[in-house]
């Protein structure tokens, strides 16, 4: 009998299991035969501490510190620029205020930005308080932490039943049973089908597709240090990543939950709001990608255990932030268990609470 079962190998489960198996034995259960294969594989990378609603800023602001210096750190610069082009001034105006962006003279946004076309660019905001995050170094500490800790992660295991016994849980994958106290469900886009097996009431997550196009970078010219730049309203932004520039329509398409890809119009569509205040003709795709941004009722994420089946645990709803609140979210859960005083305040826990839909 295992302590903590938790299905999926994403970063949700990942850095929760790390936490856990600090107080018990862990196993982690990942259907394909890589860690961070969906969404975690496909993200943009950023750590913005100002996205997401008041619950997800307060995981944001706690979480910092470890990804700035855990194992080393994961940051790096980046910054962030947003671009007004005189027709969505009501959208740029709550941008600049919700992400504290300061304004930028133009002259100075073309210094750091030059393809940017001054005469489609009416205002420009910005802020350097704004970072890459290591993805996969990420994953991979928090992979180490489980394994030093005699915690096992298991690949290729897809959970297809979840049974609830008298001590806790059966969950079967292919011919093999293991055995837990405590399930946690960290499955991303498939955790109300999770719910659904376990005789738990789904929470009605809605996964929602978001695409990513990969672009050489401009001719003569070295992207490397541009800030991640972006229209007012997340309608597309565009960031460097590795001497290439990655370009998103920023949609948000909802989904059954699936192994996501792109469509060729989304990924033009991007691409042409991208094209309208740069002068920058993208005449190339190097790849493309898509993954499911999987979003509770709220927008906000779903950490605690479920308040009908205490021995159910949530870890969902991680949307477009799973990353920037991996710390501070796998945290929670490993204090909510364990009963020790959180860093977070009481309004922000319920705020995250699962019992907040009941
Ligand atoms: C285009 C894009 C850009 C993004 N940009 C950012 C960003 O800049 N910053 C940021 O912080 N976040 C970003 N995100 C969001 C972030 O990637 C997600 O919030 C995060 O990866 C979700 O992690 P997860 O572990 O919940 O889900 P996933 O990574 O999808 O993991 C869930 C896992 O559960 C497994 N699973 C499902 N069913 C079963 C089963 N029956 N048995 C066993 N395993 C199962 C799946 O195989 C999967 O691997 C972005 C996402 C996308 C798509």
């Amino acid at each position: 009998m295992t302590d903590f079962l938790v299905i999926g190998g994403g970063i949700a489960g990942i850095s929760a299991a790390a936490r856990l198996s600090h107080l018990g034995k862990v196993v982690v259960l990942e259907a394909e035969s890589a860690l961070g294969y969906h969404a975690s594989g496909r993200s943009a990378a950023m750590f913005e501490e100002t996205y997401g609603s008041p619950s997800t800023v307060a995981l944001n602001q706690a979480s910092r510190a470890y990804l700035e210096t855990a194992n080393g750190g994961v940051l790096s610069p980046r910054g962030l620029m947003l671009i007004g082009n005189g027709q969505d001034m009501a959208e740029f105006s709550n941008d600049m205020k919700a992400m504290a962006l300061e304004p930028m003279a133009k002259d100075e946004a073309l210094a750091m930005v030059p393809i940017l076309n001054s005469d489609a660019v009416t205002q420009v905001g910005y802020h350097a308080d704004a970072f890459d995050i290591d993805t996969d170094l990420l994953i991979q500490n928090f992979a180490r932490e489980v394994r030093a800790n005699g915690g096992e992660v298991l690949t290729n295991q897809r959970v297809s039943k979840v049974l609830q016994v008298v001590d806790g849980w059966q969950v079967v994958v292919d011919q093999q049973d293991f055995k837990a106290k405590m399930l946690v469900n960290a499955a991303g886009a498939w955790v109300d089908q999770i719910a659904i097996m376990a005789g738990v009431a789904p929470l009605g997550v809605s996964p929602q597709r978001r695409s990513i196009a990969r672009v050489p970078a401009p001719d003569g010219y070295d992207v490397r240090n541009w800030p991640l730049i972006f229209g007012p309203g997340e309608h597309w932004y565009a960031k460097p990543d590795a001497g290439k520039l990655l370009i998103s329509p920023a949609d948000e398409e909802v989904v059954e939950p699936h192994d996501a890809w792109p469509e060729d119009l989304m990924l033009a569509t991007g691409i042409a709001r991208y094209e309208a205040v740069m002068n920058h003709s993208v005449t190339r795709l190097e790849s493309s990608w898509a993954g499911l941004r999987t979003f509770s009722p709220d927008r906000s994420l779903v950490i605690g255990p479920d308040p009908k089946v205490p021995s159910f645990l949530w870890v969902a709803g991680q949307g477009g932030y799973g990353f920037q609140t991996s710390p501070a979210a796998s945290q929670l859960v490993s204090d909510l268990i364990s009963g020790r005083a959180s860093e977070m305040d009481n309004d922000a826990i319920r705020m995250l609470s699962p019992a907040r839909f009941s």
